[in-house]
């Protein structure tokens, strides 16, 4: 009797399950169950550039808007790897909605385990704990959601400049005047998680990178405005128009770190800003899916042409499939490295990993489009948009593959204290 037909069974997005703690497992899952829904909606918001409002409501029905929150504010209580693997599988169906989701968990891990290790006085301590429990109520009781604006076309989203958008502190709260631009979620978050410099009076000039501080602006305050076009090559469902404050007044309740903690944040948490990887390791493993089952004759709609018997062929998916399992490694290795005062060569091994998911995310899209052939690039497939979206992810601040490159540079070259003295003739 003739064996029965199989199909191509993906692999888990962060290799063996059997690896996985139960609580990972089951969220991977539960986004897992989601993904078909989202990868048939993935079209019309990219030809749209149309923001993925029903996926967030399937997030905020999975209870999912709340991954990592900490459990004792009723969140979920994921860690820097746990969100990894979940944002992974996220970009594994929709690379916008995962690369969206990033900026509201930013909101949720700034202030949550990564604060908690932080140096706060017992003081500051309470008063985070008090007004962090606010932040969280909105996103678990209510579902709301944070947007992430943090670059504004200048050295502060690079790292090396303090944010142009201030923050001058007034009776009961801080107002708040600025512009940032590329904001995923504008008009769509209920929050703008801003990063700006806090004015101190009578100071002259502006502030320093050390007085950043992060509030949180309803995005209905007055003051708010959402503008500028969004016609971009990818990630077009992200929506990142810019948006202005103008004397915004928030209470001293808009803090999402204390003062000055958020430079302490981003100096000692590096990993901090490695969020914006898994969209783009979850599009890395669709491209290799996508070429499997489209060589195999599997793809939904189409004749069941199959291509695998042709040797070039083979090897091409071969060369994907060592490519994605290197990036999978790193990026999990990555994720299991996140901690407190990295030392030199795990801060390294951070840039190496984060510049290794985005570049070849966008490589492995390449590679799938040669391989599959023509008609892969159709618009009626999906392959062509994982391409575009791909793209963008090694132009994210602050780790743009050449700022990744920088870093790495100097830090392999040269320890934290070391200065050239004068070149030789
Ligand atoms: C789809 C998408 C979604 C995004 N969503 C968000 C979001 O939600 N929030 C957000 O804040 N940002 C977001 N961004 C913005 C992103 O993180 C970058 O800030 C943006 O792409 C930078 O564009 P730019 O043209 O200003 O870059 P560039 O001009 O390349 O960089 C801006 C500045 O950074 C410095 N810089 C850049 N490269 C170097 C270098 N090699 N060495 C030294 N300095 C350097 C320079 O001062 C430069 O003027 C998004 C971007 C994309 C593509």
């Amino acid at each position: 009797m003739p064996a029965a037909p199989q199909r191509y069974v993906p692999s888990h997005i962060a290799g063996h399950a059997g690896t996985l703690t139960p609580r990972q497992r089951e969220w991977v899952g539960r986004v897992a169950e989601l993904g078909p829904a989202w990868s048939a909606r993935a079209a019309r918001y990219d030809r749209d550039a149309s923001f993925p409002f029903e996926n967030f409501d399937d997030l905020r029905r999975a209870g999912l808007l709340g991954l990592c929150v900490p459990q004792a504010s009723g969140g979920l209580g994921a860690d820097f790897l746990t969100y990894s693997m979940v944002g992974a599988e996220m970009g594994r169906w929709c690379g916008t909605t995962a690369l969206c989701f990033n900026m509201h968990v930013c909101a949720c891990l700034w202030s949550g385990a990564i604060a908690d290790g932080l140096d706060m006085s017992p003081a500051q301590r309470a008063d985070h704990e008090r007004i962090r429990a606010l932040h969280y109520a909105r996103i678990v009781s209510q579902g709301q959601l944070f947007a992430q604006p943090f670059s504004e076309g200048g050295a502060a989203a690079a790292g090396s400049a303090p944010w142009s958008t201030v923050a001058r502190k007034v009776e009961g709260g801080y107002l708040v005047s600025g512009r940032k631009i590329f904001v995923s979620l504008a008009g769509a978050a209920d929050w703008y998680g801003v990063l700006c410099t806090l004015e101190r009076p009578g100071r002259e000039g502006r502030g320093t990178r050390q007085d950043a501080l992060y509030l949180a602006l309803p995005a209905k305050a007055p003051g708010v405005t959402v503008h500028g076009d969004w016609d971009p090559l990818g990630m077009r469902g992200t929506v990142s128009r810019n948006v202005s404050f103008q004397d915004v007044f928030v209470a001293d309740e808009a803090r999402l770190l204390p003062e000055g903690l958020y430079f302490q944040a981003a100096s000692r948490f590096p990993h901090m800003f490695g969020t914006l990887a898994p969209a783009y390791m979850g599009i890395a493993q669709a491209a290799y899916d996508f070429t499997v089952q489209y060589l195999r004759g599997e793809i939904p709609g189409m004749p069941p042409a199959r291509r695998r018997m042709y040797p070039t062929k083979q090897h091409a998916v071969a060369e994907m499939r060592v490519k994605l399992e290197a990036t999978r490694a790193l990026f999990l290795q990555n994720a299991r490295d996140a901690r407190l005062d990295p030392d030199a060569d795990t801060r390294m091994r951070l840039y190496a990993a984060h510049y290794t998911v985005m570049e070849n995310a966008n490589d492995l899209c390449r590679l799938a489009l040669r391989t599959c052939g023509g008609q892969s690039m159709l618009k009626t497939l999906p392959l062509e948009r994982l391409y575009r979206d791909s793209r963008c992810g090694s132009l994210m601040l602050p780790w743009t593959a050449e700022l990744c490159i920088d870093h790495l540079g100097r830090e392999c070259l040269y320890e934290a204290s070391e200065e050239d003295e004068a070149l030789e003739d």
